[in-house]
């Protein structure tokens, strides 16, 4: 399947990984024996934020670090787990006093600040669910997910709330108390409140609620194709997966210094930015600042940080800033790189390889698995360009969708299909926010239905072939985009690239790709030529690019994933959708 070497993992001579053998681990592994890695509560319950924090007090592991916060300025703060039981015992309070009752949801609209980690382990101490807003959506997108979301108490700055709130307030009639975290300038509302005010009187309460497993803790959105924001219920016992990703997937050990890159905006960010590092009992790092090269790899030294969770966009700006910038900087702690989000062409993984001695490992998941689903282990061989083999404990497949509403599986290997997954893992999501139907056509045969499409190779590894609406049919050939894009990108011009199908007479759809440039190189004819010959060279005529366009830069979802939708729109003249996920793009 893939024309690159694979790469072949030696253990590591002073660590034990958490999947030694990958095969035997999965034959015998139970999702009951993950859930006796965890405490509990009495009585069959379970609470995520007791399972991330108050257990490694209890267990007398209070005075270690939770969270190493670095602000923008490059202060460092520390966060013991101790610390951060109370700050979070005492969110839960002041959430109760301020008459939050269970089940109901508060949302955040911040930056990545030490108030939000406490805000977040605390609603789910008091049983309410937790719902993050991205910080940089405008008014728009921020009501549709709080009114669809019934958002309660919102968490926020005071900028963010003239700026953002101000102007939709009317229009969310069940929104009762905005806590404002940091300063204040002016007099607000009497239901717009001081957070630090509230949490210094917040002392006594009581206590942690005692959650059923399948309460609902969580509420992601996720955007559609078309149609509005879909919000993702997640339950307290998604924990068990969260745990047990983070464990497998990721390697974690309790001694290590993890930084998961993604905003608690999105869903990485709060399972693998907050949940699982915590019950992991690591420490985790979080950088106030956005992105810039010399930064991350300054944080990446001077913080030791072993285990390194990221996405393809940001390693790509990484392979853009060029390996002689990080080989300035001593990053021989980092033991474990992993990758999310979108496709990770087998060239970065063969980048960082060369560059930082460590590959990228890609793995899967979506929003509404809440957990790592496919990866690539720390031990056994990576299959540059495959997202790895289904975690113990999880059935995946490739399946055919058929006309009667059932689907028909797909064992024959390398042949595309839908990804699948079978139903019933902890952190499947529950239900999309009042959308049953919506909800129920995920489902066929007891098959969680994807719509991604990828295959599955004869040794069980998974390919991205593409996202069910981005196939390209051509000359009667399903054409996947990251085909094509992986093969551009592997030119030394080429930064990044995105592949749609555009109509024509004869083949049906032929393919149009966009490519931005690698800094260095200019637009012009002769490279597009260029470019085009190599394409044309590594994917053949039929499928390599009809059209190629050198484009400053491509439209991206704000975590990072091209919008080829978006890209088909405009080329079509057709209406864009729901861009309410767009990055700033000109
Ligand atoms: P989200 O729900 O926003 O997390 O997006 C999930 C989608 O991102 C998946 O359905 C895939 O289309 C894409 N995705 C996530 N991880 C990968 C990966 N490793 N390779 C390719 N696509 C990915």
């Amino acid at each position: 399947m893939t024309k690159h070497p694979i790469i072949h993992q030696a253990p590591s001579p002073d660590r034990q990984p958490n999947v030694e053998d990958y095969p035997a681990l999965c034959a015998r592994f139970r999702w009951a024996d993950a859930q006796a890695e965890l405490d509990g509560l009495p009585g069959g319950k379970l609470n995520i934020a007791h399972e991330a924090v108050d257990r490694h007090v209890l267990h007398g592991a209070g005075d270690k670090t939770a969270i190493r916060w670095i602000a923008k300025d490059g202060t460092v703060r520390p966060i013991s787990y101790a610390e951060l039981k109370t700050q979070s015992d005492r969110f839960a309070t002041l959430l109760h006093q301020l008459g939050v009752e269970r089940g109901e949801r508060v949302f955040s609209l911040l930056g990545r600040v030490p108030e939000l980690y406490a805000a977040v382990l605390g609603t789910l101490k008091a049983g309410a669910v937790y719902s993050p807003l991205f910080p940089a959506f405008g008014p728009e997108p921020v009501k549709a997910r709080m009114q669809i979301g019934a958002c309660r108490v919102l968490l926020t700055t005071e900028t963010f709330y003239k700026r953002k709130i101000v102007p939709i307030r009317q229009e969310l009639p069940a929104l009762r108390h905005v806590l404002i975290v940091g300063p204040i300038s002016e007099a607000l509302p009497d239901d717009v409140h001081s957070f630090d005010a509230l949490m210094a009187q917040a002392t006594d309460g009581p206590g942690i609620v005692a959650t059923a497993p399948e309460d609902p803790a969580l509420l992601h959105f996720t955007s559609g194709t078309t149609g509005k924001p879909k919000g993702a219920i997640h339950v307290h016992q998604a924990v068990l997966a969260h745990h047990i990703s983070g464990k497998l997937a990721l390697d974690l050990h309790p001694d290590d210094i993890v930084w998961c890159t993604a905003d608690p905006g999105w869903v990485t960010g709060t399972s693998y930015g907050i949940i699982a590092p915590l019950t992991n009992q690591t420490t985790m790092i979080v950088d106030e600042a956005e992105f810039d090269a010399a930064r991350w790899y300054q944080i990446l030294q001077d913080q030791k940080v072993s285990v390194w969770y990221s996405a393809p966009t940001a390693i790509r700006m990484l392979m853009r800033a060029g390996a002689e910038l990080a080989s300035k900087y001593d990053l021989s702690a980092l033991r474990f790189l992993a990758s999310v989000g979108e496709p990770l062409n087998a060239e970065a993984v063969l980048w960082s390889q060369d560059v930082f001695g460590r590959a990228f490992h890609d793995n899967w998941w979506q929003t509404e698995t809440g957990a790592i689903m496919l990866a690539n282990y720390a031990t056994g061989d990576i299959k540059p360009g495959s997202m790895g083999r289904p975690l113990p404990g999880i059935t995946a497949g490739i399946v055919e969708r058929l006309p009667d509403g059932g689907v028909r599986e797909i064992t024959a290997p390398d042949t595309p299909g839908e990804l699948a997954l079978r139903s019933g893992w902890p952190s499947m999501f529950r239900g999309y926010l009042d959308e049953a139907e919506r909800y129920r056509k995920c489902f066929a045969d007891g098959w969680y239905l994807t719509e991604d499409l990828a295959s599955r190779d004869a040794d069980g590894y998974y390919w991205f072939v593409g996202r069910a609406d981005d196939m390209i049919k051509s000359a009667g050939h399903f054409i996947g985009p990251f085909e094509v894009e992986s093969a551009l990108v592997e030119h030394p011009a080429v930064a990044e690239a995105a592949a749609i199908g555009v109509p024509d007479d004869r083949a049906g759809e032929i393919v149009k790709a966009f490519v931005t440039l690698h800094r260095g190189y200019t637009a012009s004819d002769d490279l597009e030529k260029e470019i085009m010959a190599h394409a044309r060279k590594t994917l053949g005529p039929a499928v390599a690019p009809r059209i190629i366009a050198i484009a400053e830069s491509l439209p991206k979802t704000r975590s990072g994933k091209i919008m080829r939708r978006l890209l088909k729109a405009r080329e079509l003249g057709l209406p864009e959708g729901d861009t309410s996920t767009l990055e700033a793009f000109a």
